[in-house]
């Protein structure tokens, strides 16, 4: 298989798109960003690097630092997680407030924004929010190699003035008991979570771990294979809202987006790969990228239903 050709293909296909989704505008800094862009890299699980198209540009990564939040989280707590998050898909929007009174306070699935609150405030526990931002991106640095990847405070300080749905999110968890520090420190530890700037060839590589089944490429261990395996299947039927099935039965990778354009895909023991288009479709997901990957997925045969 010529995988270089292949994303030649698909980022000319790209390039031409006429329906390329509409921006993020809920965050004003996010809505400055070019709606044209688009790049993907693949980091393959022999060590090559495969790239396209707007590949090094840095963008918002948002919700898609909720995975690396998450691997943290786990580590620091382990199971018991699971007594303040679910793990079931929500069929409901990303920054929805519906199930939080029928279920007590738990979010759903960490992927949410309800739930990756109580991740944040797990995260935070014991440090201020400067040290728990600095942890995560020392986590990124770690898993890409990569020391140059920071917070963009502009995307922080945009969201920390808009953000009042999840402000809403977190006094009602809190309410529940279910947020267990100051509600401003939490929100300040997850917008800076989610104004970490990355480029698609920082992000394929941030994901090595999870094609990996939990190694880390230089070496050692990030998590236990058992791990990998558990957040892929989050992945899978939570990381992209509600429009997870339709992820699913389109691409068949685990996978997760973010209101920047960004998304996240992992073929396990095979690829990390990472797409970005601003524009996004009417759940929330980059329309480009979506699409993307689909070609992908259908011109490799990836997909973790695939017979291999
Ligand atoms: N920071 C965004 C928010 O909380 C993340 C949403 C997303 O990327 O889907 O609204």
């Amino acid at each position: 298989m010529d995988l270089t050709r292949i994303i030649e293909t698909i980022v000319g296909q790209m390039r031409d798109a006429d329906d390329r989704g509409v921006v993020a505008s809920y965050i004003p800094e996010l809505a400055k960003i070019d709606p044209a862009r688009f790049g993907i890299a693949i980091a393959t699980a022999d060590g090559r690097m495969v790239k396209g198209g707007d590949a090094d540009t840095g963008f918002s990564i948002q919700s898609i630092s909720k995975v690396f939040a998450l691997t943290l989280a786990l580590g620091k707590v382990g199971d018991q997680l699971w007594k303040r998050v679910g793990r079931e898909p929500s069929g409901s929007a990303f920054n929805s407030i519906v199930q939080l009174e029928r279920e007590a306070g738990i979010p759903r699935n960490p992927f949410i924004n309800a739930g990756a609150i109580v991740i944040a405030d797990i995260n935070l526990a014991g440090h201020r929010p400067r040290e728990a931002i600095g942890e995560q991106l020392r986590f990124l640095h770690y898993l890409t190699e990569d020391d140059s990847i920071a917070v963009d405070n502009a995307v922080a300080r945009s969201e920390t003035e808009t953000g009042f749905r999840n402000i809403a999110l977190a006094n009602y968890m809190r309410a529940f008991g279910n947020i267990a520090q100051p509600v401003d420190l939490v929100l300040g530890t997850y917008f800076h979570q989610c104004a970490i700037e990355m480029s698609c060839s920082q992000l394929a590589l941030a994901g090595r771990f999870l094609m990996l089944g939990g190694a880390h490429p230089a070496g050692g261990r990030v998590v236990s294979e058992r791990r990998a395996r558990r957040i892929c299947a989050l992945m899978l039927t939570c990381g992209h809202y509600d429009a997870s099935g339709d992820f699913a039965y389109r691409i068949g990778m685990p996978g997760k987006s973010g209101v920047g354009g960004g998304i996240l895909a992992i073929v396990p023991g095979v690829a990390s790969i990472a797409v970005w288009s601003p524009g996004l479709n009417e759940t929330g997901n980059s329309h480009l990228g979506t699409v993307a990957l689909e070609r992908l997925a259908d011109a490799t045969g990836w997909s973790v239903f695939s017979a291999r």
